[in-house]
Protein backbone atom coordinates (compact mmCIF):
# COMPACT_ATOMS: atom_id res chain seq x y z
CA UNK A 1 0.00 0.00 0.00
CA UNK A 2 1.44 3.14 -0.91
CA UNK A 3 -0.92 5.67 1.29
CA UNK A 4 -1.44 5.29 4.97
CA UNK A 5 -4.21 5.08 6.58
CA UNK A 6 -4.95 5.94 10.45
CA UNK A 7 -8.04 6.02 12.27
CA UNK A 8 -9.14 9.35 10.92
CA UNK A 9 -8.63 9.35 7.24
CA UNK A 10 -5.09 9.33 5.56
CA UNK A 11 -1.70 10.56 6.75
CA UNK A 12 -1.49 13.76 5.91
CA UNK A 13 2.30 15.75 4.64
CA UNK A 14 3.32 17.59 6.93
CA UNK A 15 6.43 19.30 5.61
CA UNK A 16 7.41 22.85 6.82
CA UNK A 17 4.54 24.83 5.66
CA UNK A 18 1.79 22.05 6.88
CA UNK A 19 -0.13 23.27 9.38
CA UNK A 20 -2.37 19.96 9.88
CA UNK A 21 -5.39 20.92 11.75
CA UNK A 22 -4.33 24.76 11.92
CA UNK A 23 -6.29 25.80 8.95
CA UNK A 24 -10.05 27.11 9.79
CA UNK A 25 -12.11 28.74 7.02
CA UNK A 26 -12.87 31.88 8.72
CA UNK A 27 -9.31 33.18 8.70
CA UNK A 28 -7.89 32.56 5.31
CA UNK A 29 -10.52 32.67 2.50
CA UNK A 30 -8.51 33.78 -0.64
CA UNK A 31 -10.81 36.62 -0.89
CA UNK A 32 -12.08 38.62 -4.23
CA UNK A 33 -8.67 37.42 -5.63
CA UNK A 34 -10.59 34.74 -7.45
CA UNK A 35 -12.97 36.64 -9.41
CA UNK A 36 -11.85 37.77 -12.23
CA UNK A 37 -12.78 34.77 -14.64
CA UNK A 38 -15.55 34.64 -16.27
CA UNK A 39 -15.67 30.95 -17.74
CA UNK A 40 -17.01 28.06 -16.48
CA UNK A 41 -15.65 25.02 -16.31
CA UNK A 42 -12.20 23.68 -17.53
CA UNK A 43 -11.96 27.16 -19.50
CA UNK A 44 -10.78 29.11 -16.20
CA UNK A 45 -7.46 30.46 -15.93
CA UNK A 46 -4.21 28.80 -14.88
CA UNK A 47 -5.24 27.33 -11.47
CA UNK A 48 -3.87 29.13 -8.35
CA UNK A 49 -1.47 27.66 -6.14
CA UNK A 50 -3.34 26.77 -2.77
CA UNK A 51 -0.81 25.82 0.23
CA UNK A 52 -1.57 21.97 1.29
CA UNK A 53 -2.08 22.70 4.58
CA UNK A 54 -5.52 24.41 3.50
CA UNK A 55 -6.85 20.70 2.88
CA UNK A 56 -6.58 19.31 6.37
CA UNK A 57 -8.63 20.41 9.19
CA UNK A 58 -8.92 17.93 12.23
CA UNK A 59 -12.92 17.91 12.60
CA UNK A 60 -14.65 19.77 15.67
CA UNK A 61 -16.16 17.03 17.26
CA UNK A 62 -19.97 17.53 17.67
CA UNK A 63 -20.34 17.73 21.00
CA UNK A 64 -18.44 21.19 20.78
CA UNK A 65 -20.61 22.46 17.98
CA UNK A 66 -23.11 24.98 19.54
CA UNK A 67 -26.09 24.20 18.08
CA UNK A 68 -27.66 27.20 16.63
CA UNK A 69 -30.87 28.18 19.08
CA UNK A 70 -33.72 29.86 16.63
CA UNK A 71 -35.35 32.52 17.70
CA UNK A 72 -38.53 32.11 16.46
CA UNK A 73 -40.98 28.81 15.61
CA UNK A 74 -42.08 28.63 12.45
CA UNK A 75 -45.75 29.09 13.75
CA UNK A 76 -44.39 32.98 14.63
CA UNK A 77 -44.28 33.91 11.03
CA UNK A 78 -47.52 34.94 9.65
CA UNK A 79 -48.01 32.29 7.16
CA UNK A 80 -51.11 31.26 6.09
CA UNK A 81 -52.71 27.81 7.32
CA UNK A 82 -52.22 25.54 4.14
CA UNK A 83 -48.04 27.17 3.83
CA UNK A 84 -47.19 26.01 7.56
CA UNK A 85 -49.06 22.61 7.11
CA UNK A 86 -46.62 22.60 3.73
CA UNK A 87 -44.33 23.17 6.30
CA UNK A 88 -44.86 20.46 8.58
CA UNK A 89 -45.07 17.95 6.02
CA UNK A 90 -41.92 18.77 4.65
CA UNK A 91 -40.37 17.76 8.33
CA UNK A 92 -38.90 21.27 8.93
CA UNK A 93 -39.24 21.43 12.87
CA UNK A 94 -37.65 24.71 13.55
CA UNK A 95 -35.97 27.48 11.29
CA UNK A 96 -32.18 27.20 10.03
CA UNK A 97 -30.34 30.65 11.21
CA UNK A 98 -30.70 32.04 7.95
CA UNK A 99 -34.15 31.33 8.26
CA UNK A 100 -35.00 32.66 11.53
CA UNK A 101 -32.81 35.91 10.86
CA UNK A 102 -34.10 36.47 7.23
CA UNK A 103 -38.13 35.49 7.31
CA UNK A 104 -39.46 38.26 8.84
CA UNK A 105 -37.51 41.22 7.04
CA UNK A 106 -38.58 39.11 3.71
CA UNK A 107 -42.50 39.28 5.15
CA UNK A 108 -41.82 43.13 6.25
CA UNK A 109 -41.46 44.05 2.24
CA UNK A 110 -37.69 44.86 2.68
CA UNK A 111 -34.69 44.01 0.01
CA UNK A 112 -32.24 41.23 2.22
CA UNK A 113 -28.77 40.18 1.47
CA UNK A 114 -28.26 36.79 2.98
CA UNK A 115 -25.20 36.07 3.41
CA UNK A 116 -25.20 31.81 2.94
CA UNK A 117 -23.94 28.62 1.77
CA UNK A 118 -25.67 25.95 0.46
CA UNK A 119 -26.85 23.54 2.36
CA UNK A 120 -28.04 26.32 5.15
CA UNK A 121 -31.58 26.74 4.22
CA UNK A 122 -31.40 29.48 2.82
CA UNK A 123 -34.08 28.06 -0.29
CA UNK A 124 -36.85 28.21 1.99
CA UNK A 125 -35.33 31.20 3.73
CA UNK A 126 -36.52 32.68 0.62
CA UNK A 127 -39.01 30.67 -0.58
CA UNK A 128 -41.72 30.45 2.51
CA UNK A 129 -42.68 34.07 2.78
CA UNK A 130 -42.45 35.23 -1.42
CA UNK A 131 -45.09 32.26 -1.45
CA UNK A 132 -46.76 33.93 1.14
CA UNK A 133 -46.74 37.24 -0.48
CA UNK A 134 -47.99 35.38 -3.55
CA UNK A 135 -50.66 33.65 -2.80
CA UNK A 136 -53.55 36.24 -4.45
CA UNK A 137 -51.18 37.82 -6.51
CA UNK A 138 -53.13 38.34 -10.22
CA UNK A 139 -50.72 40.19 -12.18
CA UNK A 140 -48.25 37.35 -13.53
CA UNK A 141 -45.34 36.31 -13.63
CA UNK A 142 -44.73 38.13 -10.37
CA UNK A 143 -41.34 36.64 -9.20
CA UNK A 144 -38.62 35.97 -10.81
CA UNK A 145 -35.39 33.27 -9.56
CA UNK A 146 -32.06 33.31 -11.22
CA UNK A 147 -29.84 30.64 -9.87
CA UNK A 148 -26.59 29.89 -11.47
CA UNK A 149 -26.97 26.08 -12.70
CA UNK A 150 -30.05 23.38 -13.90
CA UNK A 151 -29.85 21.19 -10.90
CA UNK A 152 -29.68 24.33 -8.66
CA UNK A 153 -32.87 26.23 -10.41
CA UNK A 154 -34.21 22.62 -10.06
CA UNK A 155 -33.89 22.26 -6.91
CA UNK A 156 -35.15 25.71 -6.04
CA UNK A 157 -38.45 24.42 -8.33
CA UNK A 158 -38.99 20.93 -6.32
CA UNK A 159 -38.86 22.96 -3.04
CA UNK A 160 -41.69 25.27 -4.58
CA UNK A 161 -44.05 22.54 -5.50
CA UNK A 162 -43.52 21.24 -2.11
CA UNK A 163 -44.19 24.04 -0.15
CA UNK A 164 -46.82 25.45 -2.80
CA UNK A 165 -49.05 22.39 -2.64
CA UNK A 166 -52.85 23.50 -2.67
CA UNK A 167 -52.12 27.29 -2.65
CA UNK A 168 -52.91 27.50 -6.82
CA UNK A 169 -49.47 29.03 -7.16
CA UNK A 170 -47.30 27.65 -10.69
CA UNK A 171 -44.39 28.03 -11.42
CA UNK A 172 -42.26 27.32 -14.77
CA UNK A 173 -38.54 25.90 -14.97
CA UNK A 174 -36.59 27.88 -17.20
CA UNK A 175 -33.09 26.01 -17.97
CA UNK A 176 -30.68 25.59 -20.73
CA UNK A 177 -29.80 21.64 -21.62
CA UNK A 178 -33.13 20.67 -22.39
CA UNK A 179 -35.76 21.75 -25.40
CA UNK A 180 -37.53 25.00 -24.84
CA UNK A 181 -40.64 23.94 -26.28
CA UNK A 182 -42.46 22.81 -22.92
CA UNK A 183 -41.08 25.81 -21.05
CA UNK A 184 -42.21 28.28 -23.67
CA UNK A 185 -45.73 26.16 -22.94
CA UNK A 186 -45.53 26.69 -19.40
CA UNK A 187 -44.75 30.22 -19.69
CA UNK A 188 -47.93 30.43 -22.04
CA UNK A 189 -49.77 29.59 -18.88
CA UNK A 190 -48.78 32.96 -17.02
CA UNK A 191 -46.98 31.29 -14.06
CA UNK A 192 -46.43 33.02 -10.76
CA UNK A 193 -43.15 31.74 -10.57
CA UNK A 194 -40.15 31.71 -13.66
CA UNK A 195 -37.33 29.77 -11.93
CA UNK A 196 -34.08 29.66 -14.12
CA UNK A 197 -31.23 30.35 -15.68
CA UNK A 198 -29.41 33.29 -17.47
CA UNK A 199 -28.56 31.82 -20.57
CA UNK A 200 -32.07 30.49 -20.90
CA UNK A 201 -33.87 33.29 -19.72
CA UNK A 202 -32.13 36.11 -21.57
CA UNK A 203 -33.07 33.58 -24.55
CA UNK A 204 -36.53 33.22 -23.85
CA UNK A 205 -36.95 37.00 -22.87
CA UNK A 206 -35.50 38.15 -26.03
CA UNK A 207 -37.87 35.52 -28.30
CA UNK A 208 -40.67 37.58 -26.43
CA UNK A 209 -41.88 34.79 -24.27
CA UNK A 210 -40.89 35.77 -21.12
CA UNK A 211 -42.73 39.28 -19.99
CA UNK A 212 -41.08 40.48 -16.96
CA UNK A 213 -43.19 43.52 -16.45
CA UNK A 214 -45.58 42.40 -13.26
CA UNK A 215 -42.16 41.12 -11.81
CA UNK A 216 -42.59 42.12 -7.97
CA UNK A 217 -40.01 40.28 -6.74
CA UNK A 218 -36.55 39.06 -7.55
CA UNK A 219 -34.75 36.49 -6.26
CA UNK A 220 -30.62 36.06 -7.40
CA UNK A 221 -29.62 32.89 -5.66
CA UNK A 222 -25.48 31.98 -5.58
CA UNK A 223 -24.96 35.30 -7.23
CA UNK A 224 -21.11 34.94 -6.45
CA UNK A 225 -21.55 31.97 -8.12
CA UNK A 226 -23.38 33.64 -11.23
CA UNK A 227 -20.80 36.40 -11.34
CA UNK A 228 -17.39 33.69 -11.76
CA UNK A 229 -19.67 31.89 -14.63
CA UNK A 230 -19.60 35.34 -16.31
CA UNK A 231 -23.27 35.89 -16.14
CA UNK A 232 -23.09 39.57 -15.56
CA UNK A 233 -24.44 40.58 -18.55
CA UNK A 234 -26.79 38.64 -18.66
CA UNK A 235 -28.45 39.39 -15.76
CA UNK A 236 -28.14 43.10 -16.64
CA UNK A 237 -30.44 42.20 -19.45
CA UNK A 238 -32.61 40.43 -17.66
CA UNK A 239 -32.95 42.41 -14.48
CA UNK A 240 -33.39 45.50 -16.57
CA UNK A 241 -36.73 44.42 -17.92
CA UNK A 242 -38.22 43.64 -14.25
CA UNK A 243 -39.72 47.17 -12.63
CA UNK A 244 -37.60 49.42 -10.25
CA UNK A 245 -40.48 48.96 -7.73
CA UNK A 246 -39.84 45.61 -6.85
CA UNK A 247 -38.21 43.57 -3.75
CA UNK A 248 -35.02 42.33 -4.53
CA UNK A 249 -33.05 39.14 -2.75
CA UNK A 250 -29.53 38.63 -2.93
CA UNK A 251 -27.41 35.28 -1.77
CA UNK A 252 -24.28 34.69 -2.23
CA UNK A 253 -21.56 32.77 0.25
CA UNK A 254 -19.39 35.73 -0.41
CA UNK A 255 -19.39 39.28 -0.39
CA UNK A 256 -16.51 40.53 -2.79
CA UNK A 257 -16.60 44.13 -4.39
CA UNK A 258 -18.13 43.12 -7.72
CA UNK A 259 -20.96 41.62 -5.13
CA UNK A 260 -21.44 44.87 -3.62
CA UNK A 261 -21.61 46.60 -6.73
CA UNK A 262 -24.68 44.60 -8.09
CA UNK A 263 -26.00 44.74 -4.76
CA UNK A 264 -25.79 48.99 -5.15
CA UNK A 265 -27.17 48.06 -8.29
CA UNK A 266 -30.14 45.94 -8.05
CA UNK A 267 -31.43 46.62 -4.30
CA UNK A 268 -32.17 49.34 -2.39
CA UNK A 269 -31.46 49.50 1.60
CA UNK A 270 -30.94 45.63 1.99
CA UNK A 271 -31.06 44.07 5.39
CA UNK A 272 -27.57 42.41 5.57
CA UNK A 273 -28.34 38.33 7.34
CA UNK A 274 -25.22 36.60 7.56
CA UNK A 275 -24.74 33.04 8.60
CA UNK A 276 -21.09 32.02 9.21
CA UNK A 277 -19.80 29.80 6.50
CA UNK A 278 -17.07 28.46 8.38
CA UNK A 279 -20.10 26.59 10.40
CA UNK A 280 -20.90 23.97 7.66
CA UNK A 281 -17.10 23.24 7.19
CA UNK A 282 -15.16 22.80 10.17
CA UNK A 283 -16.94 19.40 11.32
CA UNK A 284 -15.81 17.98 8.08
CA UNK A 285 -12.25 15.90 8.86
CA UNK A 286 -9.78 17.05 6.04
CA UNK A 287 -6.66 15.29 4.76
CA UNK A 288 -4.62 15.53 1.94
CA UNK A 289 -3.38 12.14 0.35
CA UNK A 290 0.26 11.83 -1.73
CA UNK A 291 0.36 10.49 -5.17
CA UNK A 292 3.40 10.51 -7.58
CA UNK A 293 0.98 11.22 -11.04
CA UNK A 294 -2.07 10.51 -12.31
CA UNK A 295 -1.83 6.49 -12.69
CA UNK A 296 -0.91 6.66 -9.12
CA UNK A 297 -3.74 8.39 -7.82
CA UNK A 298 -6.13 6.43 -9.95
CA UNK A 299 -4.27 3.59 -8.34
CA UNK A 300 -4.72 4.90 -5.00
CA UNK A 301 -8.28 6.38 -5.67
CA UNK A 302 -9.44 2.50 -6.50
CA UNK A 303 -7.93 0.94 -3.81
CA UNK A 304 -9.75 3.60 -1.11
CA UNK A 305 -13.24 2.87 -2.83
CA UNK A 306 -12.47 -0.84 -2.90
CA UNK A 307 -14.05 -0.54 0.92
CA UNK A 308 -17.49 -0.25 0.38
CA UNK A 309 -18.34 0.53 4.38
CA UNK A 310 -16.36 3.20 4.73
CA UNK A 311 -16.92 4.69 1.70
CA UNK A 312 -20.05 4.40 1.22
CA UNK A 313 -21.11 7.65 -0.98
CA UNK A 314 -18.19 9.22 -2.68
CA UNK A 315 -18.31 12.46 -4.78
CA UNK A 316 -15.26 12.81 -6.57
CA UNK A 317 -13.89 16.06 -8.47
CA UNK A 318 -11.84 15.94 -11.35
CA UNK A 319 -11.21 18.72 -13.67
CA UNK A 320 -12.21 18.15 -17.10
CA UNK A 321 -15.16 16.63 -18.54
CA UNK A 322 -13.44 13.96 -20.34
CA UNK A 323 -11.59 13.22 -17.18
CA UNK A 324 -14.57 12.94 -15.25
CA UNK A 325 -16.29 10.59 -17.13
CA UNK A 326 -12.92 8.67 -18.17
CA UNK A 327 -12.12 8.24 -14.16
CA UNK A 328 -16.10 7.06 -13.76
CA UNK A 329 -15.02 4.31 -16.65
CA UNK A 330 -12.64 3.01 -14.71
CA UNK A 331 -14.15 2.69 -11.77
CA UNK A 332 -17.21 1.19 -13.20
CA UNK A 333 -14.97 -1.40 -15.00
CA UNK A 334 -13.03 -1.85 -11.78
CA UNK A 335 -16.61 -3.12 -10.02
CA UNK A 336 -16.91 0.03 -8.30
CA UNK A 337 -20.28 1.27 -9.18
CA UNK A 338 -19.45 5.03 -10.19
CA UNK A 339 -21.68 8.17 -13.07
CA UNK A 340 -20.41 10.63 -14.03
CA UNK A 341 -21.73 14.05 -14.20
CA UNK A 342 -20.26 16.71 -16.22
CA UNK A 343 -21.37 19.55 -18.87
CA UNK A 344 -21.20 17.04 -22.06
CA UNK A 345 -24.03 15.30 -20.44
CA UNK A 346 -27.60 16.70 -21.72
CA UNK A 347 -30.11 17.52 -18.98
CA UNK A 348 -31.70 14.53 -18.83
CA UNK A 349 -28.32 12.06 -18.38
CA UNK A 350 -27.20 14.61 -15.63
CA UNK A 351 -30.86 14.48 -13.67
CA UNK A 352 -30.78 10.27 -14.28
CA UNK A 353 -26.90 10.54 -12.75
CA UNK A 354 -27.90 12.44 -9.83
CA UNK A 355 -31.41 10.23 -8.83
CA UNK A 356 -29.20 7.27 -9.07
CA UNK A 357 -26.36 8.89 -7.04
CA UNK A 358 -29.21 10.40 -4.62
CA UNK A 359 -30.66 6.73 -4.36
CA UNK A 360 -27.46 4.96 -3.23
CA UNK A 361 -27.78 2.49 -6.77
CA UNK A 362 -24.50 4.15 -7.57
CA UNK A 363 -21.82 4.30 -4.80
CA UNK A 364 -19.85 7.00 -6.41
CA UNK A 365 -20.26 9.49 -8.50
CA UNK A 366 -17.69 11.73 -10.34
CA UNK A 367 -18.35 15.39 -11.45
CA UNK A 368 -16.89 18.37 -12.96
CA UNK A 369 -17.06 21.68 -10.59
CA UNK A 370 -19.71 23.57 -12.55
CA UNK A 371 -22.16 20.22 -12.78
CA UNK A 372 -22.20 19.43 -9.06
CA UNK A 373 -22.63 23.23 -8.20
CA UNK A 374 -25.26 23.74 -5.89
CA UNK A 375 -26.83 20.20 -5.67
CA UNK A 376 -27.91 19.23 -2.76
CA UNK A 377 -27.41 15.34 -2.10
CA UNK A 378 -28.32 13.87 1.73
CA UNK A 379 -25.48 11.51 2.99
CA UNK A 380 -22.36 12.54 0.93
CA UNK A 381 -19.80 10.55 3.35
CA UNK A 382 -16.74 11.46 1.52
CA UNK A 383 -15.83 14.44 -1.08
CA UNK A 384 -12.74 13.75 -3.27
CA UNK A 385 -10.43 15.75 -4.82
CA UNK A 386 -8.65 13.61 -7.55
CA UNK A 387 -7.88 16.99 -8.68
CA UNK A 388 -7.31 19.77 -6.79
CA UNK A 389 -9.82 22.75 -7.24
CA UNK A 390 -8.97 25.98 -8.89
CA UNK A 391 -9.52 28.32 -5.86
CA UNK A 392 -9.74 27.85 -2.19
CA UNK A 393 -13.45 28.84 -2.92
CA UNK A 394 -13.88 26.26 -5.05
CA UNK A 395 -12.16 24.19 -2.48
CA UNK A 396 -15.15 25.33 0.01
CA UNK A 397 -17.87 24.48 -2.11
CA UNK A 398 -16.55 20.81 -2.92
CA UNK A 399 -16.39 20.10 0.55
CA UNK A 400 -19.80 21.45 1.42
CA UNK A 401 -21.28 18.85 0.05
CA UNK A 402 -20.42 16.48 2.39
CA UNK A 403 -21.08 16.80 6.19
CA UNK A 404 -24.44 18.14 5.60
CA UNK A 405 -27.00 18.89 8.08
CA UNK A 406 -25.23 17.91 11.43
CA UNK A 407 -23.99 14.54 9.71
CA UNK A 408 -19.82 14.01 9.80
CA UNK A 409 -17.78 14.56 6.98
CA UNK A 410 -14.78 14.06 5.43
CA UNK A 411 -12.83 15.55 2.59
CA UNK A 412 -9.66 13.94 1.01
CA UNK A 413 -7.31 16.00 -1.31
CA UNK A 414 -4.90 14.50 -3.53
CA UNK A 415 -1.59 16.65 -3.74
CA UNK A 416 1.56 15.66 -6.14
CA UNK A 417 4.31 14.27 -3.43
CA UNK A 418 7.10 15.31 -5.79
CA UNK A 419 6.43 19.13 -4.79
P1 LIG B 1 -30.55 24.68 1.08
O1 LIG B 1 -29.43 25.38 1.79
O2 LIG B 1 -31.71 25.57 0.85
O3 LIG B 1 -30.06 24.00 -0.17
O4 LIG B 1 -31.11 23.52 2.05
C1 LIG B 1 -30.32 22.42 2.43
C2 LIG B 1 -31.16 21.24 2.91
O5 LIG B 1 -31.72 21.50 4.19
C3 LIG B 1 -32.34 20.90 2.01
O6 LIG B 1 -32.41 19.49 1.88
C4 LIG B 1 -33.54 21.43 2.75
O7 LIG B 1 -34.73 20.72 2.42
C5 LIG B 1 -33.13 21.23 4.20
N1 LIG B 1 -33.74 22.21 5.12
C6 LIG B 1 -33.87 23.54 4.91
N2 LIG B 1 -34.46 24.15 5.97
C7 LIG B 1 -34.72 23.19 6.88
C8 LIG B 1 -35.31 23.20 8.20
N3 LIG B 1 -35.75 24.30 8.78
N4 LIG B 1 -35.42 22.00 8.83
C9 LIG B 1 -34.96 20.87 8.26
N5 LIG B 1 -34.39 20.79 7.03
C10 LIG B 1 -34.25 21.93 6.35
Amino acid sequence: MAYQQSSGGFRPRTNGDSRPGGSRFGGSRSGGSSRGRSSGGSRGPVKKYINPSKFINHATPKAEEIAYVPTHNFTDFAFGSKLQHNIDKKGYESPSSIQDQAISHILEGKDVIGIANTGTGKTAAFLLPIIEHQTGVSLRPSVLIIAPTRELAQQIDEEFRAFAQGLDLYSALVVGGMPAERQIRDLKRRPHFIIGTPGRLKDLMNRRHINLENINTLVLDEADRMLDMGFLPDIRAIVTETPRERQTLLFSATITPEITAIINNFSKNPVTVSVRTSETNEHIEQDVIEARDKTHKVELLTEMLQDRTLYDKVLVFGETKFGVQRLSDHLDNSGISSIAIHGNKNQSQRARALKQFKDGRVRVMVATDVAARGLDIPNVSHVINFDTPQTYDDYIHRIGRTGRGGASGHAHTFIDSRR
